[in-house]
């Protein structure tokens, strides 16, 4: 027997599967996800990704993303049987859309079985974290000896959201397996792991005994309400400092390439004196403010409010 592919093959098939490109879609030359997710590998990738950006005027934003690949590998079950079975349907219906071939699978089961509380969603039409739209078609199915959750996911490939799925696939699950694409996590990695949860794609964030983030605000060393801080002043000191020394350390590797490997080396120790200088420096910076604050470090990292522990995120 040929062996069967597995949940994770099928959903990064899913995500590279070419769903065509219509001159009309606003995607550009190579703008589509399928076809900038080719080569990637998805499962290396992390399941959440959390980035900040601060503006001088205290507002700034956050850049919550859920993988939508970790999300459908670790909420569904790719069953094989099923899949022929809707195959079959498709091949017999080629000139249908692949959203009339799941609209009649689903009507053949019920000729011979029961489908209750058939549910379709499309993820664009609500609040979602996922990095790509999700359209999925889901029925607790009695059928020849199933009798289960059966789910029919379509990813978006394209740029143009009424067209542009991948082919649809099966597959079962327990209990409404993918309702949660619009919540997460958000946790620092200080010793006392504050946390919060949302469960509307980061506009409300909840949390049992971590401060309310309603009103927090986002900042770094350039927001108005610093200008002039000498405290503010010497992480703008500091930062320049690690950009001069990382443009040094260059010259030197290039130049010297006998001994760019220990010059690296010393090079990195340097950096983390100068970055624990820096957090020091953002505590007492934002200590003394009465709102809470997440200040941004480094490549849009996040700082806790709580404790300075960088921010990350994980899917639900
Ligand atoms: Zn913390």
């Amino acid at each position: 027997m040929r062996k069967q592919p597995t949940t994770e093959e099928i959903v990064a098939g899913m995500l590279v599967e070419p769903t065509g490109t219509h001159f009309l879609d606003s995607g550009g030359a190579y703008g589509r996800h399928w076809q900038r997710n080719q080569g990637r590998t998805f499962a290396d990738e992390p399941s959440a990704t959390l980035t900040f950006q601060a503006w001088p005027d205290g507002k700034g934003w956050m850049d919550l993303t859920v993988s939508v690949y970790h999300f459908l590998v670790d909420h569904l079950d790719y069953d094989h049987l099923w899949q022929r079975r809707l195959d079959i349907v498709a091949e017999r219906n080629p000139d249908d859309s692949w959203f009339k071939v799941v609209e009649k699978f689903f009507d053949r089961i019920k000729a011979k079985g029961t489908v209750g509380d058939l549910t379709i969603v499309n993820t664009y039409n609500g609040e979602d974290l996922l990095s790509q739209v999700v359209w999925y078609a889901q029925a607790n199915v009695e059928y020849k000896g199933f009798d289960g959750l059966l789910i029919v996911v379509m990813v978006h490939g394209g740029c143009d959201v009424r067209g542009g799925y991948s082919s649809p696939k099966c597959f079962t699950g327990e209990e409404w397996p993918l309702s949660g694409n619009a919540q997460a996590f958000m946790g620092c990695s200080g010793a006392e792991q504050h946390r919060w949860y949302t469960d509307d794609a980061g506009s409300h964030w909840y949390s049992d005994d971590a401060p309310d983030l309603k009103d927090v605000a986002i900042l770094d060393q350039d927001a108005e309400q610093f200008e002039g801080n000498p405290i503010a002043e010497q992480i703008k000191e500091i930062d320049a400092a690690l950009e001069r020394s990382e443009e040094q350390v260059q010259r030197y590797c290039d130049m010297k390439p006998k001994f760019a490997e220990k010059a690296r080396r010393e090079h990195q120790a340097g950096l983390r004196l100068l970055r624990g200088e820096r957090e020091v420096l953002i505590q007492d910076l934002t200590g003394g403010l009465e709102q809470p604050v997440i200040f941004v470090a480094e490549g849009g990292v996040g700082l806790c409010p709580v404790c300075g522990a960088p921010l990350s995120a994980f899917s639900y």
